[in-house]
C-alpha cells in the first residue's frame, strides 16, 4: 500500500494545523518563560513530593499492563484492534499486512528486519503516522509501540531534511517519557533504527549530569527523547530548542500525567512547532489524558486500541493471594524463593513499595545467600540502570523494585512476580501483576495481603473473579465491599473524574530531575 509521503502534502497539512493550534498554546506558552502559572505549579508539585519523600514512599505505582500480551505472533492482539476517528475507514489507512506495504524505502526498514511482519501496533498506526495525522494508540509495552511511532518518526525527519535542506541536525522530533528507564530503552531502539538512515538521537534524563546531553544536543540532533523534569531544565538553560520539533510524542501518557507531570508537559510542548503531528500512546485513557489530547491535537485524531482500554488483570497470569501478618513476610519470602526460584536462573522479580524497604529487602536477600539487585530512587541513576541491566541480561535474575522501575520496561521472560508489599492501589497491582505472563507465555503472581491493606481487599477480590483466579477465604474476611462501584472491572479506583473534578492530591514523586 503506497503511503502519501510526499513533503509538500505534509507541509500543507500543517499550515492548517497550525492556525488551528495557534489558539490552543498561547495558554500554555506563558507557563514556561518564568510566568507565573510555572512558580505556582511548581511550588505544589514541590510540596507534594515533600509529602511523599517524608512518607518513605517511592513514585508511583508499577507499570506494565494489560490484557495486551505483546507481540504478533499472538493472535488474539489481532483481533482486539480497534480503529476510529475521521476518515479512519478509508481505505488508504488499512492496516499493512507486510513491512513493504508501507512504501517505506530499505535504509528505514532496515530495523524491522528481524521481525517477519509489522505487529498490530505497527500495522495500524503507520499507514495514519505515515499520512501526517495525529494519533492515540491504547497499547501496553511490548505490542512494539516505539517501532510503531519510530519509524514514521524516522520518515517524517528524513522528508523535512529534504524540503528544507537544514544542514545542521535540529530537534524535529521530541519523544517525551515519564521515567528515565523508559527513555532509555526508547533510546536505544532510536538510535538503532536511525543509524541505516543517518537520523541522530539523543535521550536526555535526570540523574545525571548535564554536560554530555548539551554536548549531544550542541552537535546536532534529530530525535530528542527526553523526560519532563530535565528537558524542562535544558530548555531554560537555552540549549535546547524545540522550535522545530514538529513530530512530537507522548509515551505513557496516563502515567505521566499520574506523576504529575502535567505542568511540564503542557509547557514542553508548547515550545514546540504549532504545526506540529501529535502522538500519543497510553496504556488506558483515563478523562485527564483524553483532555490533554483534545487540547493538544486536532479535534478527530485517530485512535488505535489494541487490546481494552480498561485496566485488566492479563489472564495468562496466575494470580495466587496470600493473607499474612507483616511480620511473617521475610519468612514466607525465603520459602518462596526456594520455591519459584531454586534454578536461580528464572527471573523472579519482588516488588516493595518503599525504597528503604527495598535496599532493606535487598540486604536482606544478599546475607542469606541470594544473589540478587534492586532498582529504586534512592540509588544513582548509573545503579540503577546498571541493576536492570544486569537482570534484563539474566546475569542477576533476581531483582528487588519499587515501582518506579517497571512503568513501560521490555523485560522479557519474568517467570514470578512477588508482592512483597501490596501497592497502593489496585491499579498498581495489575500493572505489577502484568509484568510475568507476556508474549503468550504464563506467568505467577504471588501477593502478600495483610491487614494494613484490607481497604483494597474488595477491589482487588473483584480482579481475581474476572481472571478466574481463586479467591481465597482470608481475603474475602476483610470484605468484598468496593466504594462506589464505578468500574465494569474492579469498583471506584478506576472512576471516570469529570473535567471539571478539583484536582486529586495523589502523592507524586519526580523521577527526572
Ligand atoms: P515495545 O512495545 O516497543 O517496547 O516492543 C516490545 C518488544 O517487541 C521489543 O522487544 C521489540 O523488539 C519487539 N518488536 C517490535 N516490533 C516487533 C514486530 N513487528 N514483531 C515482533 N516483535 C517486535
Amino acid at each position: 500500500m503506497g503511503q502519501s509521503l510526499d513533503p509538500a502534502a505534509m507541509e500543507n497539512q500543517g499550515e492548517k494545523k497550525r492556525k488551528k493550534r495557534k489558539k490552543k498554546s498561547k495558554k500554555s506558552e506563558e507557563t514556561l518563560s518564568n510566568g507565573h502559572a510555572v512558580a505556582e505549579s511548581e511550588k505544589k508539585k514541590k510540596k507534594k513530593r515533600k509529602i511523599g519523600e517524608e512518607n518513605g514512599a517511592e513514585n508511583d505505582g508499577a507499570e506494565i499492563k494489560t490484557k495486551t500480551k505483546g507481540l504478533i505472533e499472538d493472535d488474539a492482539l489481532w483481533k482486539g484492534v480497534s480503529v476510529s476517528g475521521k476518515n479512519s475507514e478509508d481505505s488508504r489507512y488499512s492496516a499493512l499486512q507486510a513491512f513493504s506495504d508501507s512504501g517505506l524505502p530499505e535504509n528505514v526498514l532496515v530495523c524491522c528486519k528481524k521481525f517477519s511482519k509489522p505487529s498490530p501496533i505497527q500495522a495500524n498506526a503507520w499507514p495514519f503516522l505515515l499520512d501526517g495525522r495525529d494519533f492515540v494508540g491504547i497499547a501496553a509495552t511490548g505490542s512494539g509501540k516505539t517501532l510503531g511511532f519510530g519509524v514514521p518518526a524516522l520518515m517524517h525527519i528524513l522528508n523535512k531534511k529534504k524540503a528544507e535542506k537544514l544542514k545542521k541536525a535540529v530537534p524535529r522530533c521530541l519523544v517525551l517519557s515519564p521515567t528515565r528507564e523508559l527513555a532509555q530503552q526508547i533510546a536505544d531502539v532510536l538510535l538503532d533504527a536511525g543509524n541505516s538512515c543517518g537520523v541522530k538521537s539523543v535521550c536526555v534524563y535526570g540523574g545525571t549530569s548535564k554536560g554530555p546531553q548539551i554536548s549531544s544536543l550542541k552537535s546536532g540532533v534529530d530525535i530528542v527523547i527526553a523526560t519532563p523534569g530535565r528537558l524542562k531544565d535544558l530548555i531554560e538553560m537555552g540549549v535546547c530548542d524545540l522550535k522545530n520539533v514538529s513530530f512530537a510524542v507522548l509515551d505513557e501518557a496516563d502515567r505521566m500525567l499520574d506523576m504529575g507531570f502535567e505542568p511540564e508537559v503542557r509547557a514542553i510542548l508548547s515550545q514546540t512547532n504549532s504545526c506540529r503531528q501529535m502522538v500519543m500512546f497510553s496504556a488506558t485513557w483515563p478523562s485527564a489524558v483524553h483532555q490533554l489530547a483534545q487540547e493538544f491535537m486536532d479535534p478527530d485524531p485517530v485512535k488505535v486500541v489494541v487490546g481494552s482500554e480498561d485496566l485488566a488483570a492479563n489472564h495468562d497470569v496466575m494470580q495466587i493471594v496470600e493473607v499474612l501478618d507483616e511480620q511473617a513476610r521475610d519468612q514466607r519470602l525465603f520459602s518462596l524463593l526456594e520455591k519459584y526460584h531454586s534454578s536461580k536462573s528464572n527471573r523472579v522479580l519482588v516488588f516493595v513499595l518503599y525504597k528503604k524497604e527495598a535496599a532493606r529487602v535487598e540486604t536482606m536477600l544478599q546475607r542469606r545467600g541470594w544473589k540478587a539487585v534492586s532498582v529504586h530512587g534512592d540509588k544513582a541513576q548509573n545503579a540503577r540502570t546498571e541493576a536492570l541491566s544486569l537482570f534484563k541480561n539474566g546475569k542477576c535474575p533476581l531483582m528487588i523494585a519499587t515501582d518506579v522501575a517497571s512503568r513501560g520496561l521490555d523485560i522479557p521472560d519474568v517467570e514470578v512476580v512477588i508482592n512483597y508489599s501490596y501497592p497502593l492501589t489496585t491499579e498498581d497491582y495489575v500493572h505489577r501483576i502484568g509484568r510475568t505472563g507476556r508474549a503468550g507465555k504464563k506467568g505467577v503472581a504471588h501477593t502478600f495481603f495483610t491487614r494494613e491493606n484490607r481497604g483494597l481487599a474488595g477491589e482487588l477480590v473483584n480482579v481475581l473473579r474476572e481472571a478466574g483466579q481463586i479467591v481465597p477465604e482470608s481475603l474475602t474476611k476483610f470484605g468484598t465491599h468496593v466504594k462506589k462501584k464505578e468500574s465494569k472491572l474492579y469498583g471506584a479506583h478506576f472512576r471516570e473524574i469529570g473535567m471539571d473534578a478539583p484536582k486529586s492530591t495523589k502523592i507524586t514523586f519526580d523521577d527526572s530531575d
